[in-house]
C-alpha cells in the first residue's frame, strides 16, 4: 500500500510545510531554558492551537513539538525517562488537529539533534544514538505521525544515525540538515553531501531549514537539486528572515513579502515541501500559501535573482553555484565575514572540533543547539532562543 506521504505528493505540484515551533511557543508563554516538550504534557492546548493555525494558513503537513524529544535532549530537564510520553503526546496532538482539517494534512514527527557529539570526534556512539532516535520514533508511530522528520542536522554520522533509528518504525524518513556555515552544516556537510546521503538511506525527501536566512536557503536547494537525482524530493524551511535583537528578544525581521517571495524561489529552484523555520508564523504561512497558489514555475534561479530579491549569499554557497561543489575553499570565510577561526567545514581531527567550537561561541547564526545548551548562548530554534547575545552592527550576513 502506498504510504500517505507519497499519496499526497503524487496529487500536487507542492506541498506547503508549517512554519516556525519554537519561536511561536515563545510568543504563546514558553520561557527561556524550558522544554518545548514538557508543553505536549502540560500546555496541550497550546500546541494544538498553533497547529491548527497552520492548518488554517494551509499547511499541508505539521510538525509534532518533538524537536528536543530525544532522552539525551530531556535528560537536561530531568525527563529523560519521558521520551514515550512526551512523544506520543505530541504525536496524538497533532493526529487530532490534522484528522480535523477536512483535507488531508500530514504529521511530521520532528525528531532534532541528540546534541551529543558522535563518535570519532564525541563520545556519543552510532549505535547509542541510533537506539535513542528509535525510542522516539516509536512512539511518534504510536500517537500516529505519518511520516519521520529528522531536521535542523549538520553531521552525517548523527543524521544516519537517526535515519537507522526512525527505521525501527517501519515509516518513511525525511532529513533535513541545516547550512549555516558558508554553504555548509556546522559540520563542514554541503549540499552535495546530503544528495549522496539521501541516494544511500532512500529518503522520502531531503532538504535544508533554518540556517541563515532564506536567501542562503534558496541557495542551498538550487545547490541540492543540482546534486540530486532529479526524482529526489527536496525539502525547503527556511527562516523568517534574519535574528535581530529587539528589546531582551531576538525577532526575526522577515516580511510575509519576503517569504512569499522565498516561497517562489524554493519551487523555482526545485522544492517540493515549502514551509519555514524560526520565526515563521501562520501569518507568513497563509502569505506563502496565496503566492504558491498563484505562482507558475520559473526558471532555476541564478544568484543575481536570489540576491535582488531575498538578499545577500555567502562565499562558499556562491562558489557551490558556481559548480565549485565539493572545494574545501568555498568554507574559508563565514557567511558574515566576521568569524575569522573555526568552523572551516572539513571533518576529521579533533582539532577541528576544538575551533568549530570556539566558532560556535561567537556565532549568532547559530539557530538550533545541536549540543548541550550553555547559558548566555545564542541558540534560536528551541528554548534558549532569549538568551541570545545582541546582533551587532554587519550582522545580518548582508
Ligand atoms: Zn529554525
Amino acid at each position: 500500500m502506498i504510504d500517505r506521504f507519497t499519496a499526497l505528493l503524487a496529487e500536487r505540484p507542492w506541498l506547503l510545510a508549517d512554519g516556525a515551533t519554537g519561536s511561536n511557543l515563545f510568543e504563546r508563554g514558553l520561557q527561556s531554558g524550558d522544554a518545548p516538550e514538557l508543553w505536549n504534557a502540560d500546555h496541550p492546548q497550546r500546541i494544538a492551537d498553533l497547529q491548527h493555525a497552520f492548518i488554517d494558513a494551509g499547511a499541508d503537513i505539521i510538525l509534532t513539538n518533538t524537536f528536543g524529544g530525544t532522552r539525551h535532549r530531556l535528560k537536561l530537564h530531568k525527563a529523560e525517562s519521558r521520551v514515550g510520553e512526551l512523544n506520543e503526546r505530541a504525536a496524538l496532538i497533532a493526529r487530532k488537529e490534522a484528522d480535523r482539517a477536512g483535507r488531508v494534512v500530514l504529521v511530521g514527527g520532528s525528531m532534532g539533534p541528540t546534541g551529543e557529539i558522535l563518535e570519532p570526534l564525541g563520545p556519543l556512539s552510532a549505535a547509542a544514538a541510533q537506539d535513542a532516535f528509535a525510542e522516539q520514533a516509536v512512539a511518534l508511530k504510536r500517537g500516529g505521525a505519518d511520516v519521520l522528520w529528522i531536521e535542523t542536522m549538520s553531521s552525517v554520522e548523527e543524521t544516519e544515525a537517526a535515519i537507522a533509528g526512525a527505521r525501527a518504525t517501519g515509516l518513511r524518513v525525511v532529513a533535513t540538515l541545516s547550512f549555516d556555515t558558508n554553504g555548509r552544516t556546522m559540520m563542514g556537510i554541503t549540499p552535495f553531501d546530503l544528495a549522496a546521503l539521501h541516494r544511500r538511506n532512500h529518503l522520502a525527501a531531503c532538504g535544508s531549514n533554518c540556517g541563515v536566512g532564506p536567501s542562503e536557503l534558496v541557495a542551498s536547494i538550487v545547490n541540492l537539486a543540482t546534486a540530486s537525482d532529479a526524482a529526489a524530493i527536496l525539502v525547503a524551511k527556511a527562516n523568517c528572515g534574519i535574528p535581530q535583537f529587539v528589546d531582551g528578544a531576538i525577532r526575526f525581521n522577515g516580511t510575509s513579502e519576503l517569504m512569499a517571495q522565498y516561497a517562489c524561489l524554493a519551487l523555482d529552484a526545485g522544492a517540493r515541501i515549502i514551509g519555514g523555520c524560526c520565526g515563521t508564523t501562520p501569518e507568513h504561512l497563509r502569505v506563502m500559501r496565496r503566492a504558491l497558489e498563484s505562482h507558475v514555475r520559473g526558471p532555476v534561479p541564478d544568484l543575481a535573482t536570489i540576491e535582488a530579491k531575498l538578499g545577500a549569499i555567502s562565499s562558499g554557497a556562491t562558489a557551490q553555484l558556481r559548480g565549485e561543489m565539493d572545494r574545501q575553499a568555498g568554507a574559508a570565510a563565514g557567511a558574515t565575514g566576521r568569524r575569522s577561526t573555526g568552523r572551516r567545514g572539513s571533518r576529521g581531527s579533533a582539532e577541528q572540533l576544538q575551533s568549530i567550537l570556539q566558532g560556535f561561541q561567537d556565532t549568532p547564526q547559530q539557530r538550533h543547539s545541536d549540543r548541550e545548551p550553555q547559558k548566555d548562548e545564542p541558540c534560536f530554534h528551541d528554548a534558549d532562543l532569549k538568551d541570545a547575545e545582541p546582533l551587532g552592527p554587519g550582522d545580518s550576513g548582508r
